[in-house]
């Protein structure tokens, strides 16, 4: 049996989609979500829906018994609140004793400069000394991270970052959710780490010029300096501990921390991942 945690957000969802896709029996898969009332369509496809609410760690272990695998999707949220949800995960894995752990963690986990991959390390220790058999899924940005206010840039006429010239190997989160369900699927997985990119780079300026060239309209690249374009991620409403993440990363990406490209994503998909047009394309449709 396979048990998909957090199988209500965008991530998990298309990763049920594509057990299913792939043949897998409703009857194989759980969905372990924190809000049962949100998951009545993936319920209603034949696939059992649990309760895995990472703050209530009582929730948790019955969640995960009888799981071959376990995919745990990493958290939202604060980093201290994110460390205590995922110790909480690990712990109750090792309980439930899975026969295999699987973690969304961040593309070169180990040595990445990026403020968020600190839960993930954190993470990946906690799941190392479960002694669990486990595989991590390093996954890269999602080209979703920018294209999600990619209309709003098209009518300002400005993409707007702190990422100078820093590329990004994104794909499209359904490339990673995919590979995810190939690697569930699959024997032999234990003690794999994959470090998941997309097949090229771009920077934000490449960006706005392919937003412009699929519009028609004048949309430039206007990097900012990080306070000033703190400023305008609070102005919209996000709460301060994103706005600190969304900044750190930009300046990060200016450094090359998500530059690479490293082939295990599109080897994982036997296919190209999603192009960043494709992904333009797809959110300016609406
Ligand atoms: P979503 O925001 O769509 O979904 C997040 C999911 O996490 C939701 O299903 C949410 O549950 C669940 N969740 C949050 N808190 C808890 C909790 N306490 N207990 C159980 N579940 C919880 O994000 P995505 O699906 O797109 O991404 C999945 C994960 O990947 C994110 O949570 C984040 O860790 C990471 N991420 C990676 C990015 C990348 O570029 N690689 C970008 C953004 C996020 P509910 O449905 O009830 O709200």
């Amino acid at each position: 049996m396979i048990v998909v945690t957090a199988a209500t957000g965008q991530f998990g969802r298309l990763v049920i989609d594509a057990l299913l896709d792939r043949g897998t029996p409703a009857s194989e898969i759980v969905a372990a979500v924190r809000t049962p009332a949100k998951a009545a369509d993936i319920a209603a496809r034949g696939v059992e829906v649990r309760e895995a609410d990472y703050t209530k760690p009582e929730t948790l272990v019955p969640a995960f018994t009888g799981a071959d695998k376990l995919l745990f999707v990493s958290s939202s949220g604060p980093e201290a609140d994110r460390i205590s949800q995922h110790a909480a995960v690990v712990a109750a894995a090792t309980e439930a004793r899975v026969g295999q752990l699987l973690y969304t963690s961040i593309y070169s986990a180990s040595d990445s400069p990026l403020g968020l991959s600190r839960v993930h390390r954190d993470t990946e220790a906690r799941i190392a000394a479960s002694g669990l058999p486990s595989v991590l899924l390093r996954n890269g940005w999602y080209t979703e991270n920018y294209t999600g206010s990619l209309a709003g840039a098209v009518e300002r006429g400005a993409v707007a970052g702190s990422a100078g010239e820093g590329r990004i190997a994104s794909a499209a989160r359904v490339d990673y959710a995919e590979a995810a369900a190939i690697v569930l699927l699959a024997d032999d997985q234990a003690g794999k780490v994959y470090e998941l990119t997309g097949d090229t780079n771009w920077s934000l300026a490449e960006l706005a010029a392919e937003a412009a060239r699929q519009t028609g309209k004048e949309v430039a690249y206007a990097n900012l300096p990080a306070e000033k374009y703190g400023e305008i991620l609070t102005g919209v409403g996000l709460p301060a501990f994103l706005v600190e993440l969304l900044v750190d990363a930009d300046l990060r990406v200016s450094e090359g921390a998500l530059a690479g490209v490293t082939g295990d994503l599109s080897g994982l998909l036997g296919r190209p991942t999603t192009p960043l047009a494709d992904t333009v394309a797809a959110a300016l449709k609406g």
